[in-house]
């Protein structure tokens, strides 16, 4: 019976070998970022292999291809350092973005990191009828493939696509419009009039480069802000906050935080960046706004080098018209607007993740694990340290599934041309004539049905033995 199934099986295969299939044993992970390399190193720790699916040619694409030169790490080194590898010791307290570049491509090279480059994941899926992940990419010549896994990991991370607000008149403005991610350096608008719009880290910083350039940078401010000194009483503000938080309730923290801030930095008031009612940390947890670190960019605000602005209303030709009424002349329009997550555009599966933020629904330190062996990595809004703690607890469970399956499970692969291979320690087919087909031969049960994926992938489904 199953030799006529068989043949039917190879039969199939032969017809439908257009889309190139890979099983993969542990788990696919999509995303190269740090997010991702910890997550695979922490699995390789445990005997776990996986593999990276990234859509750029690098890994940290974010930070090789999207960020600005002067950009250093926002938090000091030993909260942003992977697991099992630390930083090297002739790094800075606040690591340049190329030692940060370097320490993740030696990173990848010392777990030995598999990855395929250039690959970017359209559609992931869950198969109930074989319990696995099945995962469409296409490369940079819309070639198509499919992995399939046991377990799916989500590393594409909180930045994954530019936000770019629409304003009015955008297409009338005459001067290039860019977002952040497409900054490199202030070299390009010396002497130039630049409206930067969004005041978090990233705008504070390009403004400061921008005045460093000799451009006349202007910042819109629409919303409140925290802005902290990025060190206080000796220690980083971050390194600070993570100590008295041992100690001491959130807002009696953020007090204090408030409290040496207004004695080092004044009234941030008195410059138009009002504070928000929620503390700097409270409001971090509540809604996973950032405080600025500030690294001098308020001494320009103070002295006047760089202004403020109130939110904009429309834009023409060459100038911008503020909702205050007021219009300035500018030659150029830079977007600090952030970014947000790609999840909802490829995964399938909409419980875990909220279809609105890209984010998962659980927050933090709960987001980590959805259903079927879905997880989550980065998307805690606690930058490097919240993925390295994600990476960690999906590597421990992944673990304890992937030991149980491989003494219970099988899930076979197959093309035409090669016999194909069951992996299980346990089992054995009860007609020999089967063990012909495959490679492994003890087995202890009993194969009801056989499904064969249009990719050429041969799937025994659990439920059938
Ligand atoms: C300017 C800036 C400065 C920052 N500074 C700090 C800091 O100092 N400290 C800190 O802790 N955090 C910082 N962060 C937060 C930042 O998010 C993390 O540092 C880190 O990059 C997050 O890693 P990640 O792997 O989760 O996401 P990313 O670095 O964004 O990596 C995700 C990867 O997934 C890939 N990808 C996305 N979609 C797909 C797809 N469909 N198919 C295949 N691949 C895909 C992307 O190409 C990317 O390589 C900063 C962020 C920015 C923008």
């Amino acid at each position: 019976m199953f030799m006529d199934s068989w043949k039917g099986v190879q039969d199939h295969l032969s017809k439908n070998m257009s889309v190139r299939c890979t099983r993969v044993p542990g788990a696919l992970i999509v995303g190269a970022g740090p997010s991702g390399l910890a997550t695979a190193a922490c699995l390789k720790e445990r005997g776990v292999p996986s593999l990276l699916l990234e859509r750029t040619h690098c890994v940290a694409s974010l930070w090789q291809l999207k960020t600005y030169d002067r950009l250093r790490l926002h938090l000091p080194r030993q909260f942003c350092q992977l697991p099992f590898r630390p930083f090297p010791t002739n790094f800075p307290a606040y690591p340049t973005k190329q030692h940060f570049i370097a320490y993740l491509e030696d990173y990848k090279k010392h777990f030995s990191i598999e990855t395929v480059f250039n690959c970017t994941v359209v559609s992931a899926e869950f198969d109930h009828l074989c319990e696995l992940w099945r995962v469409k990419t296409k490369g940079p010549k819309q070639e198509e493939a499919e992995y399939v896994s046991r377990f799916l990991i989500v590393a594409t991370g909180e930045n994954a696509e530019e936000i770019v607000p629409q304003i009015e008149g955008m297409d009338q403005f005459q001067g290039p419009i860019v977002h952040t991610s497409s900054y490199k350096t202030g070299d390009l608008f010396e002497e130039k009039r630049v409206l930067v719009v969004g005041c978090g880290n990233s705008g504070m910083e390009v403004c400061l480069d921008l005045c460093n350039h000799n451009a006349f940078p202007s910042l819109v401010v629409r919303d409140s802000v925290h802005v902290l000194p990025q060190k206080m009483l000796g220690r980083s503000t971050f390194g600070l906050s993570m100590w008295l938080l041992r100690w001491l309730p959130v807002r009696m923290v953020d007090q204090i935080l408030l409290l040496v801030s207004r004695f080092m930095l004044g009234d941030t008031s008195r410059f138009g960046l009002h504070r928000p009612k929620l503390g700097p940390i409270e409001l971090k947890n509540a809604t996973g706004k950032t405080p600025v670190l500030d690294i001098g960019t308020l001494a320009k605000i103070k002295r006047g080098d760089i202004k403020i602005c109130p939110g904009i209303k429309r834009l023409t030709q060459r100038a911008v018209e503020f909702v205050d009424g007021t219009t300035e002349k500018y030659d150029a329009i830079i977007l600090a607007t952030g970014y947000k997550s790609n999840v909802p555009g490829w995964l399938k599966e909409t419980s875990m993740f909220c279809q609105d933020n890209g984010l998962p629904r659980q927050p933090f330190p709960n987001g980590w694990k959805g259903e079927n062996g879905l997880y989550a990595v980065g998307f805690t809004k606690r930058g490097l340290l919240g993925a390295s703690i994600d990476a960690r607890r999906i590597a421990e469970d992944v673990e304890l599934c992937w030991k149980a399956d491989r003494g219970c499970r099988f899930h076979g692969l197959c093309s035409p041309t090669t016999t194909p291979t069951l992996t299980s320690r346990n089992h054995c087919f009860s007609t020999p004539k089967w063990r012909e087909n495959f490679r492994s031969t003890s087995f202890d049960c009993r194969l009801v049905s056989l499904e064969v994926t249009p990719c050429g992938t041969l799937l025994i489904p659990r439920h059938s033995y």
